[in-house]
């Protein structure tokens, strides 16, 4: 693996280019969240394919799909970020994730799988907790049958993070968003009863959430217990899809405190509720979910709300 570019801030977040050969390009982010120094939280954001087959309308990633990522690739974006800030391999970040979300399915994908099974012995790191954010593409039965294991076996008491994207509850637009086949909300639930066990995370609901977007509890409801479920919404970041198919985001990244309808309906319902808006700057960097730098590098208008940060190669110059 190369690192041909990057972009950030050091104090924020930070993302690379890298190139595997054959022009095979894909990008890895680390991040903070300012104040907590990285001894407490560091996120790191890694991808599992060249492109993304699944095309979801607001994610720059998606498209130009081209295989895969093997174990090995893998392991060298995380070798590259761990060893850049801890030469030893000793982490000591308390909070320290580790994400297969920056471009790819992670569940069309199993060497996440083998990483995910070697990474506690691999580096140490007390504060490991890796996340699986998947929109439940179908035909991956197999994956999430071995990730049960891994977890159950590897990563017990909350030392994992499981999410499933869903985007909105109403069920046609949700293909739209997602436009793969997928898992319906039952089979989802089905899992998540296999999956959660007593001393874990909840189980997230994830929703990047378009103004657009149906949120019902009550549908919710249906299939997902509050008792092992909380919903995260987080505002639809700019990305030069999401403004080509003129959505706009629910929540406002520039009002923390705001207060909204659908938050407190499902507070209602009896869910727990994290409205993640995180750094505003990440949108200037293009470190945030959906975005992707490549996009950026090959719009022909810039964005404005987003990636407004050069981009340098490694000699210095800028792309
Ligand atoms: S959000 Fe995830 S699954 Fe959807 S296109 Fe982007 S990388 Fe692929």
């Amino acid at each position: 693996m190369k690192i041909i570019a990057s972009t950030g801030k050091e104090e924020v977040a930070i993302v690379y280019i890298a190139e595997f050969g054959e022009g095979k390009k894909i990008e890895l982010v680390e991040s903070l969240q300012p104040p907590i120094p990285r001894e407490e939280k560091w996120v790191l954001l890694v991808s599992s394919m060249f492109g993304c087959p699944v095309e979801c309308i607001m994610c720059d990633a998606g498209g130009c799909y081209h295989g895969k990522l093997t174990r090995d690739e893998l392991f060298a974006q995380i070798d590259y970020l761990v060893y850049k800030r801890f030469p030893d391999g000793r982490i000591p970040s308390r909070n320290f994730k580790i994400q297969f979300a920056r471009m790819g399915e992670p569940s069309l994908n199993p060497a996440v799988l083998d990483v995910l099974a070697e990474l506690p012995q691999r580096y140490h790191a007390p504060g490991l907790m890796p996340s699986i954010s998947t929109v439940a593409p179908w035909g991956t039965n197999a994956f999430f049958r071995r990730l049960l294991t891994i977890k159950k076996e590897m990563y017990p008491g909350g030392k994992f993070q499981f999410q499933f994207s869903l985007h909105t509850t109403d069920a046609a637009l949700r293909n739209r968003i997602i436009p793969i086949k997928k898992w319906s909300f039952e089979k989802m639930a089905e899992y998540g009863e296999q999956f959660y066990a007593p001393g874990d995370r909840k189980i997230t609901l994830n929703f990047a959430l378009a103004d657009s977007y149906p949120l019902d509890p009550q549908v919710l409801l249906q299939t997902f217990d509050p008792a092992r479920y909380l919903v995260k919404i987080t505002p639809l970041n700019p990305t030069y899809k999401a403004s080509r198919n003129n959505l706009n985001t629910y929540i406002d990244p520039h009002q923390a405190g705001a207060k909204y309808p659908a938050v407190q309906a499902l507070r209602q319902a009896g869910y727990d509720v994290i409205v993640s808006i995180g750094e505003v700057e990440e949108n200037f960097i293009g470190s945030n979910c959906g975005q992707y730098l490549r996009k950026h590098l090959e719009a022909s208008e810039p964005l404005g709300t987003g990636y407004t940060y050069p981009v340098q190669e490694l000699g210095g110059s800028e792309l």
